[in-house]
């Protein structure tokens, strides 16, 4: 009768157990989910601020999934999706001062901060890289 775990992304209950927990939040469905959710509901700018302070996730970068999953303290964004919430960023920052409703935090230098995070980025792909690319989003079982 354990507890049950419940994403909110995918508005699904299942009995909580770190199997059931890397299982689903590694699942294709999940994963879809979660990415619509960040891109489409959520403040690219809000996001980006939570994001700068966290680093990115060993065990996600080395596995291809981490057990803590969304409640992991490092960030499990791939560059491709970092790339594609600095760009909603970006023109959101571009509407809101053409429209004059900034209200974000305009001590958060985004600018700044996207050179900081493509610098990031960059060492964080030459580390994948050095990873096979084949055995990076497999979970070890699967692997070769
Ligand atoms: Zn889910
Ligand atoms: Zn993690």
């Amino acid at each position: 009768m354990g507890r049950r775990y419940y994403c909110n992304y995918c508005d699904k209950t299942f009995p909580n157990n770190s199997q059931n927990r890397r299982n689903h939040t590694r699942g294709i469905q999940h994963t879809m989910l979660k990415r619509l959710y960040y891109t489409k509901f959520k403040d690219p700018m809000l996001l980006l601020q939570e994001e700068q302070t966290k680093r990115f996730c060993n065990k996600f970068a080395q596995q291809g999934y981490c057990e803590f999953g969304d409640n992991c303290k490092y960030s499990h964004y791939t560059n491709e999706d970092l790339i594609n919430i600095i760009q909603r960023a970006q023109e959101d920052y571009i509407r809101k001062q053409n429209t004059l409703e900034n209200n974000i935090n305009r001590d958060f230098d985004v600018n700044r901060w996207v050179e900081d995070k493509l610098n990031g980025i960059n060492s964080y792909v030459q580390t994948q890289q050095q990873l096979s690319m084949s055995q990076l989003h497999m979970p070890p079982s699967l692997r070769p």
